[in-house]
């Protein structure tokens, strides 16, 4: 049962490969880490499966939809936290929540500020709504992004380095989210960190130079070593 599945994705840009003949298999309800350098094409993948750049070659299904093709479908299904998003500093994480949810979460007001007590409480950041977004730490922003990529409830969440500018504590926090998110949603997520992928991963794929150079369960690729 696969949320992901691509064949032979490629992608070049003047001519230069930066991702090359990728074959991902993401199984649904799981934490795929997708660790490589920066560099290494973890992002265009992302933007691929997105349908915000098209493929050179190859193809992709995200829930069984055509990547090239049904895109607005899919990014309809998916949560995404880009690498480096931006905050309105003055607003509150509720107000930020509800602002969100006017784009992706559609409904009458009090089942939409439901959903907005639902995600920050999922994110743990209940005691922190109120809050203005100037003072919170690195953890705190991270986390108020996943909360924003899960306000739709999506059946696929892609965090895009989503511990990079953390500190230690800050990461931990981020990938303990992450655990408690793992039974409602697939958690895909792209990372530099090999300590991340190694605490909360399920599979693992490495990339390298544009190319995949290993996919398989975590303990099976802990225990080749
Ligand atoms: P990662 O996310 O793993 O750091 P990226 O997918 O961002 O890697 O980038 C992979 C390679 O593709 C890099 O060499 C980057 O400079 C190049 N690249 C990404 N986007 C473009 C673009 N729009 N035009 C040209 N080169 C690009
Ligand atoms: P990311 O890793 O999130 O893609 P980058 O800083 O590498 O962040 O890229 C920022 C933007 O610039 C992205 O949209 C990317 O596609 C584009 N980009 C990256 N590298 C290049 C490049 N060498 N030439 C042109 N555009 C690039």
């Amino acid at each position: 049962d696969l949320v992901i599945c691509t064949r032979g994705l490629t992608k070049s840009y003047n001519g230069r490969p930066v991702l090359k003949s990728l074959d991902l298999k993401v199984p649904r309800n799981s934490i795929f880490g997708f660790l490589g350098p920066n560099g290494a094409g973890k992002s265009t993948t992302i933007k691929l499966l997105l349908g915000l750049i098209k493929p050179t070659a190859g193809s992709g299904t995200v829930f069984g939809l055509d990547i090239a093709r049904d895109s607005a479908e899919i990014r309809r299904r998916i949560g995404y936290l880009p690498q480096n998003p931006r905050y309105y500093d003055y607003m509150t994480a509720r107000e930020t929540l509800r602002f969100t949810a006017g784009f992706f979460y559609k409904g009458p007001a009090e089942l939409v500020e439901r959903r907005v007590d639902e995600t920050l409480r999922m994110t743990g950041l209940d005691d922190k709504a109120d809050r203005k977004i100037k003072g919170f730490s690195g953890g705190e922003l991270q986390r108020l992004g996943i909360a924003q990529a899960q306000i739709n409830n999506p059946d696929l969440l892609i965090l895009d380095e989503p511990a990079a500018s953390l500190d230690p504590m800050g990461r931990r926090d981020v990938l303990e989210v992450m655990r408690s998110l793992k039974n409602r949603t697939t958690i895909f997520y792209s990372t530099h960190i090999l300590d991340d992928v190694q605490r909360v991963s399920d599979t693992v794929a490495i990339l390298n130079k544009g190319t995949l150079i290993a996919m398989a369960p975590i303990e099976d690729l802990l225990t080749a070593r």
